[in-house]
């Protein structure tokens, strides 16, 4: 399995984004402030033997000029947030990337295919914690 994503899989994430971050909808352009980034929702750390790994459904485009800038940035000092808005993945939710709804701060809630399309959403059900009644 490849290490990275394709150079056509990273095409098509920036093409299904708009080249906006999903985030904060700063256009991106690269080699300029903010700097442009992929962000993997399942780390990559967790998710070898993971056939999405480097899929389109794994990959967002956020800015950020690398992992602690940016809202690239914002994603990993804030793991609880960026899991509710699906930005991240916990490996332990045992769900493929393209099973889990990310909020893309201009279209709202999307599922993200392997093949690089985008679907509207529901939102995903918030766990409830006691008693609803
Ligand atoms: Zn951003």
């Amino acid at each position: 399995m490849a290490s990275n994503p394709s150079k056509e899989t990273r095409a098509q994430v920036l093409g299904r984004d708009q080249h906006r971050c999903v985030v904060c909808e700063t256009y991106l352009r690269p080699g300029q402030w903010p700097g442009m980034s992929i962000h993997h929702r399942l780390r990559r750390s967790q998710g070898s033997g993971d056939d999405e790994l480097h899929e389109a459904s794994n990959l967002i485009s956020v800015c950020g000029m690398d992992n602690s800038t940016g809202c690239h940035g914002w994603i990993h000092q804030h793991p609880n947030e960026a899991v509710k808005l699906g930005y991240l993945i916990r490996s332990y939710d045992d769900h493929k990337p393209s099973e889990v709804p990310m909020f893309n701060q201009r279209y709202g809630w999307q599922l993200l295919s392997t093949d690089g399309q985008a679907t509207p959403c529901k939102p995903p059900t918030p766990h409830k914690e006691g008693p609803t009644k």
